[in-house]
């Protein structure tokens, strides 16, 4: 059964019934850019409930009120798979945070490492872009975008248990473009920066028994380009594309 077209992420909860207020900004969207009026249908999500047609009862210019009326889909949560990303430029690091939601990341960990030199990134912003890709995809699920961390650290606390598959521009090359056996469980993938890893980087992800260094093809792509394929090839391998 597909649902109205407009869909929107909320924070409130929904069930049948519920009424979810608006603030300003969702009001905006509706009624002002959306031409939405009072009986109006939308699907509204919030990362927990599914998703679930809601009709317009106050239409404001400062807010306005929805009721929910029945579920039409339920949460679907992507596979437990991680991105870690070295920050770059702004607009890039923008499309990586979209294109991991698109794609089915559950969280979104941006790294520092020792080449990445962009400047302050702005969580807040990233976890918008997340929410606006999840409105977009049919998602009824939003990736958490973490603070920046640096790698050493994340590392240092790592869970053994959830593998690291490691892009690795060191081996760009015709080999090795897929983890040898798919292995179920937690991963995550790691991505650099337009500097690449260092030495003291790559030889300590080389030593740890849970990263499992992958190939993207015989070209260096570009980071934003790498975590698309990167996301690609774990989820036609082990995730939910199978
Ligand atoms: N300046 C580096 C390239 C960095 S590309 C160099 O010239 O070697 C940015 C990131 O994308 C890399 O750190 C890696 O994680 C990923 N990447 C790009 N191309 C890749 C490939 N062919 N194989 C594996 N990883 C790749």
């Amino acid at each position: 059964m597909s649902g109205p077209k407009i869909r929107l992420y909320v924070d409130h909860a929904l069930g049948a019934g519920q009424t979810v207020p608006l603030n300003r900004d969702q009001a905006h969207y509706l009624f002002n850019v959306m031409r939405l009026g009072p009986g109006g249908a939308v699907a509204l999500f919030n990362g927990r409930d599914g998703e679930w047609r809601a009709v317009v009862i106050e239409a404001g210019k400062r807010g306005g009120v929805l009721i929910c009326q029945d579920q039409t889909a339920p949460l679907r949560l992507p596979p437990d798979l991680w991105l870690l990303f070295a920050p770059i430029k702004k607009a890039r690091t923008d499309f990586i945070v979209e294109k991991a939601a698109e794609m089915g990341a559950a969280r979104i960990l941006p790294v520092l490492t020792d080449f990445t030199n962009c400047e302050r990134i702005r969580r807040d912003k990233l976890q918008a872009h997340a929410v606006e890709a999840a409105e977009q995809c049919g998602g009824t699920y939003v990736p958490e975008v973490a603070d920046a961390a640096p790698l050493a650290r994340s590392l240092a606390a790592w869970e053994p248990a959830r593998r690291i598959l490691w892009a690795d521009e060191g081996r760009a090359g015709p080999h090795d473009a897929l983890p040898p056996s798919p292995t179920p469980g937690p991963w995550a993938i790691l991505i650099g920066p337009e500097g690449g890893f260092s030495d003291a980087e790559r030889a300590r992800l080389a030593a740890l028994p849970f990263v499992v260094p992958v190939s993207l093809g015989p070209r260096i792509l570009r980071a934003d380009t790498a975590a698309v394929a990167a996301l690609t090839l774990w989820q036609a391998a082990m995730g939910d594309w199978r």
